[in-house]
């Protein structure tokens, strides 16, 4: 096992468990079982609400202020978000799209999975005495009945949620809480997971390595390629990598 640092601080989402990525086939997917609704026949026609109702969701989701509030209601931004995609195809019926918003949350959670190697990393940290936090954003019973549902609560020292703690990532005082919890310094700590800006640029603005996690191969993103500051301590594309 190569050198592991006093503690690691690990993300939830995409990161130990597969929950949000790649969102455009499972948009398809439940789109078609609305496609009578939609008047929708046409594979082109489903492409179109995908492609608006999706556009519709990035622009929602870029705003860092709305997303910090509609993070923790994440099933009633995807309602505002397909509201607006029909308005925009003029196609407006909010009751339509608040049971396609509900029922792609309902798929979603149903495909939550844990990453084959998530427990097994995990665990092979702990049992090498490295000092473990989960932190994620988001609400507190979405997260917890995650947390439950992949049996993780026990693996971790210090579980850190955004709905409970009143803070989340990316600000500083998120990190920074989790680290005198695990009684280590910033250097002594290494922060793993899927998002470039929560788990790479802010935890290395305070000292911590940022390992991001990129199973997809999706690279260093465009807005970072060229500032060196900002760089992964280390990219993996395996959680297993870490103790390998
Ligand atoms: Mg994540």
């Amino acid at each position: 096992m190569a050198a592991l640092p006093k503690a690691i601080l690990f993300d939830l989402d995409d990161t130990l468990i597969r929950a949000y990525a790649q969102p455009e086939e499972a948009w398809t997917r439940l789109l078609h079982v609305f496609a009578a609704h939609l008047d929708a026949h046409e594979p082109e026609a489903i492409e179109r609400v995908r492609g608006t109702v999706m556009a519709e969701a990035r622009a929602f989701w870029s705003d860092p202020a709305v997303a910090a509030k509609w993070r923790l209601d994440i099933p009633g931004a995807r309602r505002l978000s397909v509201r607006r995609g029909l308005a925009k195809l003029g196609r407006a019926d909010d009751a339509l799209a608040d049971r396609i918003a509900d029922a792609f949350t309902e798929l979603r959670r149903n495909e939550y999975r844990l990453y084959p190697d998530a427990h097994a990393t995990v665990d092979a940290l702990r049992d090498a005495g490295v000092r473990l936090a989960l932190v994620t954003n988001g609400a507190s019973e979405t997260q917890r009945a995650k947390i439950e549902r992949f049996e993780l609560a026990h693996r971790f020292h210090h579980i850190q949620i955004e709905g409970e703690f009143g803070q989340g990532k990316p600000e500083l005082a998120v990190y920074r809480h989790a680290l005198e919890r695990l009684d280590v310094a910033p250097g002594e700590a290494w922060m793993v997971g899927d998002n470039y800006e929560w788990e790479v640029v802010a935890p290395q603005q305070l000292g911590m390595c940022g390992i991001w996690y990129d199973p997809f191969g999706a690279g260093v993103p465009a807005p970072y390629l060229r500032d060196a500051t900002a760089q992964p301590t280390r990219i993996i594309k395996r959680l297993s990598e870490l103790v390998e």
